[in-house]
């Protein structure tokens, strides 16, 4: 994956970085057992009441998983992305692709201001970098050695951003790391009456390029601390595994827009370079429009079958057969 760091809101509060290091906890999940092993253990950084939650919830965390067997798939460099992920074997919609524990796991309460939390007001808002940068300076000295390496290696194969290389790559490495790295998951169960976020940095999965008609989709497991890529299409071995690193449901020129800040700058993926660009644009907002049309599921009976095999032909002609498999991967 390659990308720079995206814009980020800023908050000059004195203290600031000290009052959330406090509340944070930094820890090795599975705690480091004999038989655990460093590919094993997760860095999972947030708030004590978070785990106390989960623990409540699932029991143990983290739950035993059952790792994929043999080879699955393969890091190699790419044409024009830097690294990417390929399969090794065929697969099939529905199935497991990657399923490892990831490097880190931040929840994101870490974004949260204690200030205002203790005057009971909202607390969602983006800290500025030099904060997030101090938070993951911390963070990395928890790492178990073996994954403080593998996360330092995620930097070295990136193609170079200038900016970010001169002034974040060089003072806050781990910043630009879960920049170019991390991927933004929403659990499938609530705590707090709302849904928690978290931000995950994958071992192999970190590698897999974006498409704007990707091949598979990516949750994060809570109760087994996983990351999780499921192919959402047929893909053959030796082929390319892609995900979405924006909403696909929109005209290209806005896709664009958003690929930007992951130093993706055109798009070059199958969808991007139709012939009919003006059709995909105009299919992908119908779709768009279907999707929050939140009377749809009632009005489901009274469509045609020409107007479903309409959506239906449009979401397979632009690749985005994730729609169909998503509510599938959140149950
Ligand atoms: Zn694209």
């Amino acid at each position: 994956m390659e990308g720079k760091l995206r814009s980020v809101g800023i908050h000059q509060a004195s203290g600031w970085v000290e009052a959330v290091l406090d509340k944070l906890v930094f820890t090795n999940i599975p705690p480091g057992m004999p038989s655990d092993t460093a590919d094993n253990t997760v860095l999972y950084v947030g708030e004590q009441i978070v785990l106390d939650k989960l623990r409540r919830k699932h029991g143990e965390i983290p739950q035993k998983y059952t790792p994929l067997s043999g080879d699955q798939v393969v890091i190699q460099p790419t044409s024009s992305m830097g690294l990417g992920v390929f399969a090794k074997r065929n697969f099939e919609p529905g199935d497991l692709v990657v399923c490892e524990r990831p490097l880190l796991v931040i929840a994101a309460d870490i974004y949260s201001d204690p200030s205002l939390a203790a005057r009971g007001l909202n607390t969602n808002y983006l800290i500025n970098l030099r904060q997030l940068g101090t938070i993951l300076k911390s963070a990395n000295s928890h790492f178990l050695r073996a994954n403080r390496d593998a996360f330092a290696d995620l930097s070295k194969d990136y193609a170079l951003d200038p900016v970010a290389d001169i002034l974040i790559k060089d003072h806050f490495p781990e910043l630009y790391i879960l920049s170019c790295n991390g991927f933004k998951t929403r659990n499938d169960s609530q705590m707090f009456g709302v849904y928690k976020d978290y931000r995950v940095v994958p071992r192999v999965a970190s590698r897999i390029n974006h498409s704007c008609s990707p091949n598979a989709i990516y949750y994060f497991d809570e109760a087994t601390f996983t990351f999780n890529v499921v192919a959402t299409r047929k893909i053959e071995a030796s082929s390319e595994i892609s995900l979405m690193y924006c909403a696909l449901e929109v005209p290209r020129v806005h896709r664009h827009d958003s690929l930007r800040c992951y130093n993706i700058d055109p798009c070059r993926c199958v969808a991007c370079e139709t012939s009919d660009k003006e059709g995909s644009d105009r299919r992908r907002k119908m779709i768009k429009d279907i999707q929050s049309d939140t009377a749809l599921v009632e009005r489901l009976a009274d469509l045609s079958l020409a107007e479903l095999l309409r959506i239906q032909q449009a979401v397979e002609e632009e690749g985005l057969h994730y729609l169909a498999v998503y509510p599938w991967c959140c149950n």
